[in-house]
């Protein structure tokens, strides 16, 4: 039934291998080497089979999605690292300035990634995040890869050459130790690159502790996923995938909620035979399937595209949850849209849907203080303005408290915010406060 289901990767190593490259220029194969030097590519037999079409492939959404172009670099990052590329500097002179490039397209400081890094009696647990009360975040070192990658990505600096394997069952003893410690926690979300990468058999040693009675207050196992999308015989024709199917009905009919939190760009990616049978087959184990993405330029800049992509996630059975504001990393010049046409595009395709479709929130920014929701824009005496609120927040107490900032037709992030009628928003001086002792924690920890 399935044409496609021998997983074949292809990277920067191999992709001129790919038949339908044919059709690109020798320019444009070029470029594409180049620019994968900065960001990360690897596509797979599936996406470029089933997803991609080629008849059109300069406009396809999928191959934006995962070829690197040249216009995702700046210029003046373009002709550094092509002019390294083209006088054929060896390969650690290459890496070095492709390194340099990354610096500068990556807005974390450490101090701001260790903001989220819980501690167990004095130490850091890496691998794991603790933000909002309610929920903590996973990281299993085997999942930091994907079936491909999203050339938006704001993960990728994490896909370079983690050895998982010897830090596996120190991760999932960090984990159980921590949650053991911390019974207000009730949520636990496996995230990455994308745990579904990982075998069966391992999955199973991260997941199956969790039904421990030690756990009764973990209700929700959540696993945060590309692999619907990017690898869907993952759940129907891999060798472990009637494994996988079984572990998640062990976890559900053990009692917690286990739900699939799947990233989906595109109609395109929800359109083929593979995922249907792949939607169906989760369902039936009881794992409810809810959905994600950004809203990114050259990508899915239309309420067209969100509306029929809510649309027809509730028809197979999914539940819309969340339109994000894209990161501002990486290429986020090229996929970077405003605030205002973000909101635009969620207000539009929002009346489009009914009330099965409405449980989406967005646009949402998920900043450092917490998950901001553009709830709307309106004006308070005669001046324009959005308005915000806290859908998550560093202290749970901010949390749906409506807040105001000026409007800014060219706003893509919180950053380029300013309050409205005020000095402050409500909670910065408190958010302030609380960035300045976690970093000079995470220095005295480093200094250690
Ligand atoms: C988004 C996010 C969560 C989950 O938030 P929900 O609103 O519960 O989906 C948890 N932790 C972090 C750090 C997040 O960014
Ligand atoms: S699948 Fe997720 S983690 Fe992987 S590259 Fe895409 S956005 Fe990043």
């Amino acid at each position: 039934m399935f044409e496609n289901n021998e997983y074949q990767a292809y990277t920067p190593g191999n992709f001129v291998s790919i038949p339908q490259l044919s059709r690109l220029s020798e320019q444009e194969k070029r470029e594409i080497k180049i620019v994968a030097e900065v960001l990360p590519f690897k596509s797979n037999s599936y996406v470029v089979n089933e997803l991609i079409d080629w008849d059109n492939y300069s406009e396809d959404p999928i191959f934006r999605l995962n070829f690197p172009s040249r216009e995702m670099l700046i210029d003046a990052h373009y002709k550094r690292i092509a002019n390294a590329v083209e006088q054929g500097s060896d390969k650690k002179e290459i890496r070095k300035i492709a390194n340099e490039i990354r610096l500068e397209l990556n807005p974390h400081p450490a101090g701001q990634l260790k903001m989220n890094v819980p501690k167990l009696r004095g130490r850091y647990l890496h691998g794991l995040q603790h933000k909002y009360n309610e929920t903590v975040l996973f990281f299993p070192s085997q999942g930091q890869t994907c079936h491909a990658y999203c050339t938006f990505c704001f993960r990728w600096p994490q896909f370079s050459g983690m050895d998982g394997m010897k830090f596996a069952s120190r991760d999932a003893d960090n984990l159980t130790a921590y949650l053991r410690a911390h019974k207000e926690v009730t949520n636990v979300l496996f995230t990455g690159g994308d745990p579904l990468i990982m075998s069966t058999a391992l999955l199973t040693k991260y997941l199956e502790p969790l039904l421990h009675p030690d756990f009764d207050h973990i209700h929700t196992i959540r696993i945060g996923s590309k692999a619907l999308a990017y690898w869907p015989y993952r759940f129907l024709t891999d060798k472990d995938s009637d494994a996988l199917i079984s572990l998640f009905e062990r976890i559900n009919s053990a009692g917690k909620h286990l739900t699939l939190m799947a990233h989906f760009n595109h109609p395109i990616e929800i359109s083929t035979q593979a995922v249907k049978q792949a939607i169906i087959k989760i369902r039936l184990t009881g794992t409810e399937i809810r959905t994600q993405s950004p809203v990114m330029k050259h990508i899915n800049d239309s309420a067209e595209i969100w509306a029929e992509m809510w649309k027809t996630q509730v028809s197979l059975g999914m539940i819309p949850y969340y339109m994000f504001m894209a990161r501002d990393t990486g290429a986020h010049h090229y996929f970077n849209i405003s605030i205002k046409q973000a909101h635009d595009i969620y207000r539009n395709a929002y009346s489009q849907v009914s009330g099965m479709s409405k449980t989406v929130r967005g646009p949402v920014m998920s900043a450092a203080p917490g998950k901001i929701h553009v709830v709307g824009i309106n004006e308070i005496g005669g001046e324009k303005i959005f308005v915000l609120q806290f859908l998550q927040a560093r202290n749970p107490e901010w949390v749906r408290i409506p807040f105001f900032a000026k409007y800014n037709e060219n706003a893509s992030w919180l950053t380029d915010l300013e309050p409205f009628a005020e000095e402050k928003f409500f909670w910065q001086d408190e958010f302030e406060a609380i960035s300045r002792r976690s970093v000079s924690e995470a220095i005295y920890q480093e200094e250690e």
